[in-house]
C-alpha cells in the first residue's frame, strides 16, 4: 500500500520586504481613544481584539507583517477636524519616533458643516503632512454628495488624494444600496478621486462591487465591522484584486490583525491577488498623490 504523505499545510504568501499595508487604522490621541472606546463597552461589551494601547496594537500589527499602516482620524460633527488633524498628527509623530519598523501615513477629515472644509484639507496636507482623507459619512450624518463638498473633491482629484468613506446614516455603521447610490453620483461627477469605500459598504457589499465595476476610480477596502467580514467570495477577490485594500480597524476590530491576513493568504488564490490586497493597491494609489 502507497504511504499517503499528510497534506502539506496551504501555502501562505510571506510579505514583501516592505510588509503589507493595513489602510484602515484608527490610532487616535489617547483621550479620544479612551472616549471611543467607552462608547463600544456601552454598546459591544467585550468584542473588541485590543485594547487602547497603541504600542499593543503596532506590535500586534507588526507580528501580522503589515509594513505600513494608514491612520484615519474622523470628524462626526462640525469643528472637530480643526482640532482632530493636528492632535493625531502630534500623536503620530511621537509614535513615530519610537517605531521604525512601522510607516505611518496621516489621512486628514472634515465635515460639511465645517466652516471652511477645503481650507481643513489644504491644511491636513500641506501643514500636516496627510497623504488621505477620510470622511465619515455615518457618524457625521451627512451625504457623501453634500454639495457643500464639491472643491473638496476638486481637490482630492487634482492631488489624487485617496477618500476613504464610509457611507450610512446610521453610527452603527452599516450601509444601504442608497447610501452606495450617493457614492455614485459622486464617482460620476468627479471620476479622477481615488475613492475607497471602507468595509465594502457592508452589508451593501454586491451594490459596492457594482460600483467597483462601473467606476475605475472606485475602489473598497475588506476591513470588518466589528467582527463582521465584508463578504467577497474568490472570484470577486481575483476579478478586483488591484480595487481592493486590506484594512483591519485596529484598535477597534473584533479580529486580530493577523487572523485577518491568515483569512487572505490561506485562501486559494494566485499570490498576484493576495499581493495586491494585502498591500499593492494601497501603494498604488498613495504613490500617486501630488
Ligand atoms: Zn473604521
Amino acid at each position: 500500500m502507497p504511504v499517503v504523505p499528510d497534506p502539506l499545510p496551504p501555502a501562505r504568501t510571506a510579505p514583501p520586504a516592505d510588509g503589507w499595508v493595513d489602510s484602515h487604522v484608527h490610532l487616535l490621541p489617547p483621550r479620544l481613544a479612551a472616549r471611543v472606546r467607552e462608547v463600544f463597552d456601552a454598546h459591544l461589551p467585550g468584542l473588541l481584539a485590543y485594547s487602547t494601547d497603541p504600542q499593543a496594537a503596532l506590535d500586534d500589527l507588526t507580528a501580522a507583517g503589515i509594513g505600513q499602516i494608514w491612520v484615519l482620524p474622523y470628524a462626526h460633527a462640525p469643528g472637530v477636524a480643526d482640532w482632530l488633524v493636528p492632535a493625531t498628527a502630534e500623536h503620530l509623530a511621537e509614535l513615530r519616533a519610537e517605531r521604525h519598523d512601522l510607516e505611518l501615513i496621516l489621512a486628514g477629515t472634515l465635515h460639511p458643516d465645517d466652516d471652511d472644509p477645503l481650507g481643513l484639507l489644504d491644511r491636513a496636507l500641506d501643514d500636516y503632512g496627510a497623504r488621505a482623507l477620510k470622511l465619515h459619512c455615518a457618524v457625521g450624518s451627512f451625504a457623501a454628495d453634500d454639495p457643500r463638498l464639491e472643491p473638496v473633491w476638486q481637490r482630492c482629484a487634482e492631488r489624487q488624494l485617496p477618500v476613504v468613506i464610509h457611507a450610512g446614516k446610521h453610527d452603527s455603521g452599516v450601509a444601504a444600496p442608497a447610501d452606495v447610490a450617493e457614492l455614485d453620483r459622486v464617482a460620476t461627477r468627479h471620476p479622477e478621486v481615488p475613492l475607497i469605500v471602507a468595509h465594502a459598504g457592508h452589508p451593501a457589499v454586491a451594490a459596492t462591487l457594482e460600483l467597483v465595476h462601473r467606476h475605475p476610480g472606485v475602489h473598497a477596502d475588506l476591513t470588518p465591522v466589528v467582527t463582521r467580514t465584508p463578504t467577497l467570495g474568490d472570484e470577486d477577490l481575483r476579478r478586483f484584486a488591484d480595487r481592493l485594500l486590506f484594512g483591519s480597524d485596529t484598535p477597534n476590530t473584533g479580529h486580530r490583525v493577523g487572523q485577518l491576513v491568515d483569512f487572505l493568504t490561506s485562501r486559494d488564490l494566485p499570490d498576484e491577488v493576495t499581493t495586491a490586497i494585502l498591500g499593492g493597491t494601497a501603494r498604488r494609489l498613495l504613490a500617486a498623490v501630488t
